[in-house]
Order: structure tokens, then sequence, then C-alpha cells
């Protein structure tokens, strides 16, 4: 089965065919933003230029930190009703855009802070539109949004239905700001998420061009838009690929590669992409025995080994280590068993597997 019932511009100036899409959900738009990338990309001015052609009206809540928390999206729920919103625009990264799906859920459902992750309280949703401007989560085209629990140090993801953006709006222009390091780190996530779609339990063959295609973009433009950053064509494709990993998680969620990131960004700060991409190599081995099958048919679309791949993965510029101690490991092992991820597994993962893993990490 493959199921993405988004709709989704993508090319330059997207954004002026996004008016005859979001005419009739309603008058007034909640835009749900970071600080300051939506300004410095342009995006935020362009959306709001198009919104007023359009004749509609908008709020702007432009307070969402990197890996939202709670209170940031009971917060935009209280906007959202306080200012007569009819629809919810993410503009940013992943954060924004999970942001503004939990704002329009929590808004359309009255929900408080601790119902946030109970999706059985899901029934409605006000229309979401997602304007991303980094190349990374694909969460224009999925039904998640990954949240921060902060008072308990957890990080975890929903999944529902009613959190697919109505409309993704997608132009590389956007991404031309990116600093190098976020592009790197993002394209990891990409990469992660492809790499995912043949891990997971619930794998279908039908993404699998979009997998082999994602992954040879990603290999092919990632070095590019590093040595040249104003180089639109590259970013284009790490856009595509990018949208290609959102499709594909949709289909079969993630895996341990995600649940093992979690606490590493939410207690030691890890960024989400190289969370994932320092324990690629460690994940793709354990897997192998279950998927290896569906590795070397990748390996032989890419035209390179399982070592050239790996090889090519050492050689970007990212750090292969993070200091790990003991409590951590010990704090950290509930909290990724308890991941809803975990479910997806291609082969079972025991306590010892994890804490090698994260042993290997921090030596
Ligand atoms: P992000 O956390 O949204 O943003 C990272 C940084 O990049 C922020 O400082 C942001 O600035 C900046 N930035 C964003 N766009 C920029 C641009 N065009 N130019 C310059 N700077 C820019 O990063 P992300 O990696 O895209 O999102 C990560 C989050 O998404 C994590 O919480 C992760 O767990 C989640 N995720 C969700 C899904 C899903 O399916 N829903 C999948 C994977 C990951 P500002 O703060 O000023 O905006
Ligand atoms: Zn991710």
């Amino acid at each position: 089965m493959f199921y993405c019932p988004v709709r989704i511009i993508f090319k330059e100036h997207a954004i002026n065919l996004a008016k005859a899409d979001w005419a009739d959900y309603g008058n007034k738009a909640l835009l749900v933003c970071g600080k300051n990338s939506a300004r410095l990309c342009g995006a935020l001015e362009e959306v709001i230029n198009a919104l007023t052609e359009s004749g509609k009206k908008y709020f702007i809540y432009d307070e969402i930190n990197e890996n939202p928390d709670l209170q940031s999206v009971i917060k935009g729920k209280e906007l959202f009703k306080q200012n007569a919103c009819d629809f919810v625009i993410g503009i940013g990264g992943g954060s924004p855009i999970d942001a503004a799906k939990a704002i329009s859920l929590a808004a359309a459902n009255g929900l408080a802070e601790n119902e946030l992750y109970q999706t059985d309280k899901f029934k409605h949703a006000y229309p979401i539109v997602a304007v991303p401007t980094t190349s990374g989560t694909g969460s224009e085209a999925t039904q998640y949004s990954v949240l921060t629990d902060t008072s308990q140090h957890k990080k975890a993801g929903f999944g529902h239905e009613l959190a697919f953006p109505h409309l993704a709006v997608m132009d590389p222009r956007y991404t031309l700001s990116l600093p190098k390091k976020v592009t790197l780190q993002t394209a990891l996530d990409a990469l992660s998420h492809l790499l995912e779609g043949l891990y997971s339990n619930k794998r279908t063959p039908i993404v699998y061009p979009l997998i082999h295609k994602g992954i040879a973009l990603i290999m092919k433009y990632l070095p590019i838009a590093l040595n040249e950053p104003d180089n639109l064509h590259a970013r284009e494709e790490l856009m595509r690929a990018s949208l290609y990993g959102g499709m594909v998680i949709a289909q079969g969620s993630t895996t341990l590669q995600h649940s093992i990131g979690y606490p590493l960004t939410s207690r030691l700060g890890v960024p989400h992409g190289l969370a994932n991409a320092m324990v690629m190599e460690d994940i793709m081995n354990l897997y192998y025995p279950a998927v290896g099958g569906e590795l070397e048919e990748l390996f032989a679309t890419l035209n390179c080994s399982r070592k050239e791949f790996l090889s090519w993965l050492h050689a970007l510029p990212f750090a292969k280590k993070v200091p790990i101690s003991a409590e951590f490991i010990k704090e950290a092992i509930p909290q990724i068993k308890a991941s809803r991820n975990m479910a997806l597994n291609p082969i079972e993962v025991t306590d010892k597997d994890i804490t090698d893993m994260l042993e290997r990490l921090g030596k």
C-alpha cells in the first residue's frame, strides 16, 4: 500500500500556485516558524505576500525552537484560537512544520499538554500547509510530528492520518541560505529515512524506486551543495531526495536508527540528522542479516559496494563520536525501547545491541 494524501507543489516560486489551493481553507492563517530562518530565506515574506494577494489575514507565531516542546504547541494552540485562525502554515525545517501539525490538532480537538500524544483523541484537524526550508525531514509528506517533553528529557513522535499536510509548497530557493552544517545534517536525516524504508518490517517495494533514486541524488548532490552553497540545481535535487524520504517513512515509519537518536538529541543536544548518521554504519551491519537482499539491490542500482557506500559516508565532515557515560546509557535504554519505532525493526534488537552501539559511539 502507498498512501500520501498531500498536494505537493515542487518548483521555484511554488508559492504562486498555492493561492488556488488554500482558497477554501478560511480567512486567516497562523504562520508558525522559528526565530530567524523563515525571514532569512525569504519564505515568510513570500507567504505573506501570497496570503495578502489572496485576501487572507495572518498572525505570525515565530517562537518555535529546534526540537519543539509541548509548551510551544499549547501556546500556538492558544494563539490560533485567540486570533480566530482557520488554518496553519508551518514555515521552516521539521521543527516548525511538526509544531504546526500539532497546533492544528491541538486546536481542532481542544487538546491539553498531556493529551498531545493521545492520538485516539484526534478527530479533526484544521488545514495544514507545509513550507519546508530544509531538505531533511520530509515532514511535508508525513503524518508524523516529533515533539520533546522537556520535563522528561523525552523526544518522541506521534503519527496520525490527520497530521498529513493538506498542501506542501516546496521551493528549493528557500534552502539556499542553509549553512553548510545544517545542509549536511539535514541531508543525513533524509538519507536515514530512505535507508529505513528498506529496513522497516513494514517495508514495501512500491517505494524502492524512490529510495534508490533518493540515495543516488544525495550521494551525487550533497558534496556539490556543500562546496557550492548557491548551486540551486544541487539544492533542488536534495529537496527532492528529502521529499522522497518523507514519502517513504510515511509508509513504513522509522526504526532503531531514529529511536536511538532521540535521547542523543534530547539529552546530549546532538542535532537530529547527525544523531542518525552517527549510528548509520552500525545499524546497517546489525540489520544486514535480515535485509541484505534489499541493501544489495540498492548498492547494485548505485553501482557501488557496501564498503564503497560506507567509505563515502565516512568521508563526509561530521562528528562520528560523542561523549557517552554509563549513566546516559542506563537512562536512554528504557526510552529507546519505549519508542514506537522499535516495533518496526527487521530483527529483534537486544539491550546488549543498543548498549554496544552506544558504547562504540562514546569511544
Ligand atoms: P530544524 O530544527 O527545523 O532547524 C534547524 C536549524 O536550521 C534552525 O536553527 C533553523 O533556524 C535553521 N534553518 C532552517 N531553515 C533554514 C534556512 N533555509 N536557512 C538558514 N537556516 C535555516 O531542522 P530540521 O532538521 O529540518 O528538523 C528537525 C526536526 O524535525 C527534529 O525535531 C526531528 O525529530 C523532526 N523530524 C520530523 C519528521 C517528520 O516526519 N515529522 C521526520 C524527521 C525528523 P530557525 O530556528 O530560525 O528556524
Ligand atoms: Zn528523521
